[in-house]
């Protein structure tokens, strides 16, 4: 399998080729030219195996060039070693005939951003010993909160690589600046930025796109590369849990094999939701892939009349990883629904980039709703979903889970489809504890005291809180470097030297 850009005609790359080059030269992003389909009793064939080895078949159909071997050490050394605290690593959790939840934040940082980036960085620094490239990558990451934490815990002590997270010291979280000041590993960098998240976002950007800085690095040994959700390398990875997804319900007898499922998806960057897409395309029974926005809605917009509008205001909102105007994924869905039309994809994104806007014809629209339905639920609702869930099936649901909570629950009732759902959950409650708790108890939330907020969930979830946000109670501080925004540059190049 080779993987080309949906925008151009840049040369064929192998696997490990993409995901060591993350985008490709002409702006556009790797995909495999063609989707493998798969035989009938390939996903017969999964329901008795681990998750592990469920992941090794559906990764060895895209990772080509990749042996078996290497294939089983990414796999294992990413899911195995009780790096995730249940051994199902995504458990399917059935809470009533129609009602069933897919886990995927069992992980070491309790969201689901850990699924693909505890894999990606053993991809990557595979890739690095299958093609002889002798530079040391550097990864550079400017975070919000969740991803930085994520890359941290997936990249730490990997060969080959260094981690360098940049945050900006008032835009995180107390969790979430305890959780990356104590990062331990032999390559990880952790620095406060004095200023707000896009301050240090256009620090990176800036720092990626400084060709003399870049060429500077380059002699020195090093190369920069990033771990965000375009990388080929983290949306294969979330492939894996739809199949397993499926498996689990058939072995449940939940499903009959070959039975259709609708997956509910609380989506912002469209990675989660497009490797359902690749999923569909492969042979799993999938009748429609439901996305769930937030007030941030404009993929909603988008699934319903084909036209994309980034101009509109940003919300921030109770579930804040799905706060996005630009979910650059979806220019891969829209590769494949053409069928691989370069030159209508490159269009539609420079006019992305100019006017901040572009239509879809209503061909494909079409075809893109024979597949995708979509809804959006603002933070009252989110809340009141919450609550609802809890006193119905006592069960806890964070803030992104409750959106496509919502959402699924229209769904039904808008189209009378009886298929059975999937609702993905995305993040552990306690992740989100502040308004959880809102939604739940309002006395219970105490501003300024996390721990206290992580034990009253823990009374009414009857569920443990997890060893990454408990063990911050007693932690040793790591790092402590700050640096001004306009100075990003010059900590890049002393941590290497
Ligand atoms: C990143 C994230 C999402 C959105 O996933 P995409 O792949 O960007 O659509 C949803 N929920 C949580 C908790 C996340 O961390």
């Amino acid at each position: 399998m080779r993987y080309i850009s949906t925008r151009g005609n840049e040369k064929e790359l192998t696997a490990a080729g993409a995901i060591i080059a993350g985008i490709a030269d002409d702006g556009g992003l790797f995909v495999p030219n063609h989707i493998p389909v798969l035989e009938n009793n390939f996903i017969e064939s999964l329901i008795n195996l681990s998750y592990q080895n469920r992941a090794k078949k559906i990764l060895a159909e895209f990772l080509t060039d990749y042996t078996e071997a290497e294939v089983s050490a990414c796999v294992e050394r990413a899911y195995g070693n009780q790096k995730f605290d249940i051994d199902l690593i995504a458990p399917v959790v059935n809470l009533s005939e129609d009602t069933n939840v897919l886990e995927l934040w069992h992980g070491p940082t309790s969201a689901f951003k850990d699924m693909a980036l505890q894999l990606l960085p053993q991809l990557m620094s595979t890739a690095l010993k299958k093609t002889g490239e002798k530079a040391e990558i550097i990864i550079l990451v400017a975070t919000s909160g969740d991803t930085g934490k994520a890359a941290l815990e997936g990249f730490k002590d990997v060969d080959q690589i260094r981690i360098m997270v940049f945050y900006p010291q008032e835009g995180v979280s107390q969790m979430q600046r305890l959780q990356m000041v104590s990062q331990k590993g032999n390559n990880v960098s952790v620095i406060a930025v004095h200023g707000n998240f896009d301050d240090a976002q256009t620090g990176v950007k800036n720092i990626f796109n400084d060709e003399e800085f870049n060429k500077n690095l380059n002699e020195a040994g090093f190369q920069l590369s990033s771990a965000n959700s375009i990388n080929w390398g983290r949306l294969v990875p979330q492939i894996v849990y739809y199949f397993s997804a499926y498996a689990d319900l058939v072995k449940e007898n939940k499903l009959k094999m070959g039975d259709k499922v609708n997956f509910v998806v609380p989506t912002g960057n469209f990675g989660n939701i497009l490797a359902g897409y690749y999923a569909k395309r492969m042979g799993l029974p999938v009748h429609k892939l439901i996305c769930a926005s937030n007030a941030n809605n404009v993929l909603t917009d988008f699934l319903q009349t084909g036209t994309y509008n980034r101009n509109r205001a940003f919300h921030k909102t109770a579930s804040p990883s799905m706060d996005i105007l630009i979910s650059s994924n979806l220019e891969r869905l829209l590769f494949h629904i053409g069928g691989g039309d370069k030159v209508q994809v490159k269009a539609w994104m420079e006019s992305l980039n100019k006017n901040g806007e572009y239509t879809v014809g209503a061909d494909y629209l079409a075809k893109i709703k024979e597949v995708f339905w979509a809804d959006w639920a603002d933070d009252t609702k989110t809340a009141g979903k919450i609550k609802s869930v809890y006193e119905k099936h006592q069960y806890v649901a964070d803030t992104h889970t409750a959106v496509a909570w919502e959402v699924a629950d229209r769904y039904k009732k808008v189209t009378g489809d009886t298929t059975v759902n999937v609702i993905v959950s995305t993040a552990s409650p306690y992740k989100f504890n502040a308004s959880v708790l809102a939604a739940l108890d309002k006395s219970k939330v105490t501003e300024g005291n996390e721990f206290a907020m992580l034990d009253a969930l823990e009374k009414i979830s009857g569920m443990k809180v997890p060893e990454g946000l408990d063990s911050l109670r007693t932690i040793k501080i790591l790092h402590k470097q700050q640096c001004e925004k306009e100075d990003m540059k010059k900590v890049v190049m002393s941590l290497v030297k």
